[in-house]
């Protein structure tokens, strides 16, 4: 797939994702409307993100704090970043300056510190917790027996907004392997869903990436997270 994407432009990619969510939703019987793309720009320079704004995007992925505020300062408010990659509880205070969604929280005490510092942005933030769905133990996230309490210790943190759960399928050639992390994720959230407060919602499922999308969809993804089958392959020297 990557290989005859190399001669196309930004938006002709993006459209060929589009139509490819859209067989994928179909074939598993769902409305592709629920599916979102997040075009994560990290390791890639300004000029590239600047095409895919000319292609209408507005909603970035990054990784690295310190890449996305970088970013952030070039580009202006009218973007908005989402930061999918661990956050340090000391660059709680960037991302509570410009960024409008977290998706990878795995620690309470940093949940706590980017609560009090949005607070004194009189910011909100969306957040959806990081869960370790392939039980390998160098991965970020949390296991999912500790998804319950995470979730009720968020409810005094006012200031971020739970929108749903976010994993990072093992990577596998074995599909099935693949499949399986996505679908824990879904059933584990099926079973959080009576324990939210008012105001916490799991309706997000962030899943899948330029390899394993498709599979992810077919489980039930709402977000996909799509870097190199955008942008091309990363330089790692932004
Ligand atoms: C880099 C990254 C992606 C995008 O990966 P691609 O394989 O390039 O699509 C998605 N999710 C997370 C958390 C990432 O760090």
């Amino acid at each position: 797939m990557l290989e005859n994407m190399e001669n196309l432009n930004f938006a002709q990619r993006y459209q060929k994702i589009l139509q490819e969510i859209t067989e994928a939703a179909h074939q598993a019987g769902r409305d592709p409307q629920e599916i979102r793309i997040l075009p994560v720009s990290k390791n890639h320079p300004v000029s590239s993100i600047q095409e895919a704004i000319d292609a209408g995007i507005r909603f970035f992925g990054e990784n690295r704090v310190q890449e996305a505020k970088k970013k952030a300062e070039l580009l202006g408010p009218d973007i908005r970043w989402s930061i999918i990659g661990p956050l340090q509880s000391n660059k709680a205070k960037y991302i509570a300056r410009f960024a409008h969604e977290f998706q990878a929280l795995d620690n309470i005490e940093t949940a706590k510190i980017l609560d009090e510092r949005l607070h004194k942005e009189g910011r909100t933030l969306s957040v959806m917790l990081q869960i370790n769905s392939s039980d390998e133990p160098q991965k970020s996230g949390i296991h999912p027996r500790q998804a319950k309490e995470y979730i009720q210790e968020l409810q005094g943190l006012n200031n971020l907004h739970l929108t749903g759960l976010m994993t990072i399928a093992i990577n596998s050639a074995d599909e099935k392997l693949v499949a399986d992390c996505f679908a824990r994720t879904r059933s584990l959230r099926d079973s959080l869903l009576p324990f939210l407060a008012p105001g916490q919602k799991l309706d997000q499922l962030s899943m899948g990436m330029s390899n394993d999308y498709k599979i992810a969809i077919a489980q039930g993804s709402t977000c996909i997270r799509v870097g190199t089958a955008l942008f091309g392959a990363r330089s790692y020297d932004v």
